[in-house]
């Protein structure tokens, strides 16, 4: 997941380096009293911690990377095979449970509650306003409406704004402790939308709703607070990372999964591509199969600007994967 300009990535290291520093030295004491939750045990960054940041190894969460393509999480061919196998069976269940026809469950959506948590550090560094939150949920039901192209489709998924709750934690500011933190302050049920704004050098990072069943304690996305309308993330500040990533929240993977493949993301109306996508590269044609890169896809990593649809295909998969894991 690309995100961050050169110059700001060097500043962010630069002060992320200042923080280590400083967490190093204050480790068991009270680094930052969170202004409504409990104080997390001061654990220091633990090798999961960590491991999380990068995306767990087992399917958990995917992220939208760096400039260079090559921090996002990869899912094997294998592993998608037996998400896809899940998947399968669990569609076929949940319809009989809900008693819905195969169309019906090809056009299920929802009005999602949406969880925005704000974890600022302990100076109040990384808030947002209210007013950008509101704005964030409009593009989302722009996006999800398919209101920035006349190609775009409606997935029928729009999103209402549950609640606002702000803390005041250093290290959960930094995407530290991110389990903790999540289970901590996750509020709703499988159908709610919970969105961390942190600090980090991902645009934002999510879990997938096959692994609600067994992770539900930790679903939702996290995502740069800097990424919202009205942030500083040059190229990435009209808030659709939020899109994109509610877009994996609801099964979507990157439209470029698998590479040049005709499985590649499971999707069929949206060609197959051999890597991400930076900026917005009109006729990127990576992959000798039919079809150019579908580089204005949310689901590609191009610039919020370039971000112009969801497909039907993919509109259809969110349904199928709402009946399944979320409805
Ligand atoms: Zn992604």
């Amino acid at each position: 997941m690309p995100h961050l300009p050169a110059r700001t990535r060097i500043a962010r290291l630069a002060t992320g380096a200042a923080l280590s520093l400083t967490a190093a030295a204050l480790t068991s004491s009270m680094l930052a009293a969170p202004a409504q939750a409990a104080v997390p045990a001061a654990t220091g960054a633990s090798a999961s911690s960590e491991a999380c940041i990068e995306g767990a190894a087992d399917g958990t969460e995917a992220a939208r990377g760096s400039h260079t393509g090559v921090d996002h999480r990869e899912i094997s061919a294998a592993e998608q095979a037996r998400i896809e196998s899940r998947f399968t069976k669990q569609l076929k269940a949940a319809r009989k449970t809900q008693d819905l026809t195969a169309a019906a469950a090809a056009t299920a959506s929802g009005d999602i509650p949406v969880y925005v948590h704000v974890m600022r550090d302990s100076k109040g560094n990384g808030d947002v306003t209210d007013a950008q939150i509101a704005a964030q949920i409009d593009v989302l039901n722009g996006s999800y409406g398919g209101q920035k192209s006349a190609s775009a489709t409606d997935t029928g998924f729009t999103f209402t704004l549950a609640g606002i709750d702000r803390y005041d934690n250093t290290r959960w500011h930094q995407d530290k402790q991110s389990s903790t933190y999540r289970k901590q302050t996750r509020q709703g049920g499988a159908n709610a939308l919970n969105m961390w704004l942190v600090d980090f050098d991902y645009l934002g990072i999510a879990t997938f709703p096959w692994d609600y069943a067994r992770n539900g304690a930790i679903d939702g996305i996290r995502v740069h607070f800097d990424s919202l309308p009205g942030g500083s993330s040059a190229n990435y500040s009209e808030g659709e990372t939020a899109t994109h990533e509610a877009g994996h929240w609801l099964g979507l993977y990157h439209t470029f999964q698998g590479g040049c493949t005709t499985t590649n993301d499971e999707v069929e109306d949206t060609p197959a591509q051999s890597s991400s996508t930076t900026g917005c590269p009109e006729g990127r044609d990576s992959c000798s199969l039919p079809g150019t890169d579908p580089i204005h896809n949310f689901m590609d990593y191009s610039y919020d600007s370039c971000y112009l649809e969801f497909t039907a295909g993919q509109s259809t998969r969110m349904s199928q994967m709402w009946t399944a894991y979320r409805a």
